[in-house]
């Protein structure tokens, strides 16, 4: 007898999980007094900054790469309401923040009456972290 073969009517096993669209967790955050921010990381060698922190240059590929806090501050770049999903409670949006840093990353969106070009800042949130537009922190 063959055994079942993956994509062939297998059954996942217990290793198979959701996939997850963001990075939620609170591992990548700092808060040093001034506020919440994020941990990242800076190339010496051609000043690419990244999030989350990377180990080597992802421009480069240099390895002189060392711990840089990001934002809090960001410009919403796009964004989208999830209806449909196996691994969080919907309706929630996501989207793309252009942080000052050159990072683009993307993250919860919280908030009203988003639109392209918004200025946000980051929040926490209990699944990790969010942006929400400034002046509306309260919602978060
Ligand atoms: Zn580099």
């Amino acid at each position: 007898m063959t055994p079942p073969q993956p994509g062939l009517g297998a059954e996942p096993g217990p290793e198979v999980a959701p996939l997850r669209d963001i990075i939620a967790d609170q591992s990548h955050l700092r808060d040093e007094g001034a506020g919440t921010r994020l941990i990242g990381s800076v190339c010496a060698a051609c000043g690419t900054a990244c999030f989350p922190r990377r180990e080597v240059c992802l421009n480069c590929g240099s390895r002189d790469v060392a711990e840089r806090l990001l934002g809090p501050n960001g410009s919403l770049y796009t964004f989208t309401t999830v209806h449909v999903s196996s691994s969080r409670a919907v309706p929630y949006t996501i989207g793309y923040v252009d942080l000052a840093e050159g990072v683009r990353l993307l993250a919860s969106v919280l908030g009203e009456d988003l639109v392209p070009d918004m200025a946000v800042t980051l929040t926490t949130t209990d699944e990790g972290f969010a942006f929400v537009p400034r002046g509306q922190e309260k919602l978060a």
